[in-house]
């Protein structure tokens, strides 16, 4: 029985996390540490909030007198919060490196002091870079190419360190493309989703030859669940297994689902540095830890959809509306992770 901190349990991946440990039963406490910035929101946790194990504090990972207090009177830290997207990091470099490198920093810190027992930063596979052909093994060098990929590669040295310089028992976790319910509507697959639902047109950038991996959240939080109980400290684990798409393939299954079809999506130029194709080897987790993902695509993608289907209500304005409670600052249609 643990008492755990979940940094970010507000934004899409943490929320999923923070349900997934009050289903597991043998945790104590479970505090979401969370600024509720534009992508954070207690809605998210729904039923969670309800339960007498879990604790909210709104917050921000920078605050070191209040992450000093948190961290003493836990035993774990998994740490989601960051600003973790792309499109946001060409215009706002400075947040990505000030919550992102800085924020765990802090945390790491306050892990130190307080003997944590375990404090998992998660982490992505962008870090690794473009993989024009073969995938990335935890041992491959990191050659990140946009602003955010540069900062979470920067937090994942830095974590790592902490525990070569000072013990602190430190696992990194990389995963893939995320996707599922109450992801944010600025990335591509609840931006494409919500947008096919009301009529509107999607864009795509430049051919939509990118390859991307796409795992589901759930599978996802399994695997860090499994490094924060078995992971070895100082180690990397790649999560991946999800399914491999161009953004077109993609495109063509939502349109699919949605009942849409090809006239309501626009081609338009390609953004900067979108890297051709991300793969990873998870051989690692899967051998060590036991890890297999258990959402096929295709049932990940109609839950996806359906799930949209019936919270348009409380989507659908977060796009448009820098008023919408879901959502503070309005999304261009051309975003996409
Ligand atoms: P998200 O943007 O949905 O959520 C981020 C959360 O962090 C929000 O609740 C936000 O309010 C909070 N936050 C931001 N800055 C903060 C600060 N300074 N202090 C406290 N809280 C703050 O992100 P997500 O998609 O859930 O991603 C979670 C983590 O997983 C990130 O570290 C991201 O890099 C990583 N990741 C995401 C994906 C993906 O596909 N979404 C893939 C691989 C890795």
């Amino acid at each position: 029985m643990e008492k755990i901190i979940v940094t970010g349990g507000a934004g899409f991946i943490g929320s999923h996390f923070v349900k997934l440990l009050l289903a597991s039963n043998d945790v104590a406490e479970v505090t979401v540490l969370d600024a509720l910035t534009y992508a954070g929101h207690k809605e998210n946790l729904d039923d969670a909030l309800t339960s007498p194990k879990v604790n909210f504090v709104r917050g921000n990972i920078l605050d070191e007198d209040l992450v000093d207090d948190l961290v003493q009177r836990h035993d774990a830290v998994v740490h989601f919060a960051a600003e973790s997207h792309v499109d946001r990091s060409f215009f706002e470099a400075g947040a990505f490196l000030a919550t992102n490198v800085v924020g765990t920093h802090t945390l790491l810190e306050a892990a130190k002091r307080h003997h944590i027992h375990k404090f998992v930063h998660v982490s992505t596979d962008e870090v690794y870079g473009p993989m024009a052909c073969g995938s990335a093994s935890e041992r491959s060098p990191l050659r990140p190419t946009v602003p955010y990929a540069a900062s979470k590669a920067c937090s994942d040295l830095i974590a790592l360190s902490a525990f070569a310089t000072d013990g602190v028992p430190v696992c990194v976790t990389r995963s893939s493309n995320n996707y599922g319910p109450h992801q944010h509507p600025e990335k591509i697959i609840p931006l494409f989703v919500t947008s096919l639902l009301k009529g509107e047109q999607v864009t795509l950038h430049g051919t939509g030859q990118h390859i991307r991996n796409w795992l589901h959240v759930e599978d996802n939080c399994q695997g860090i669940n499994l490094v924060l109980r078995r992971g070895i400290p100082g180690e990397v684990y790649n999560i991946g297994g999800g399914t491999d798409l161009t953004t077109r393939e993609l495109t063509g299954r939502l349109l699919e689902l949605c009942d849409a079809d090809w006239d309501q999506v626009a081609c338009i130029p390609d953004r900067k540095a979108n890297d051709v194709r991300y793969a990873m080897d998870f051989t690692k987790i899967a051998e060590d830890l036991g890890y297999r993902p258990r959402v096929s695509l295709a049932d990940g993608l109609a839950q996806t959809v359906q799930w949209h289907r019936d919270h348009l209500h409380l989507w659908a304005p977060a796009q448009r509306n820098p008023d919408a409670p879901l959502a503070e600052i309005n999304v261009p249609a051309s975003m996409e992770r």
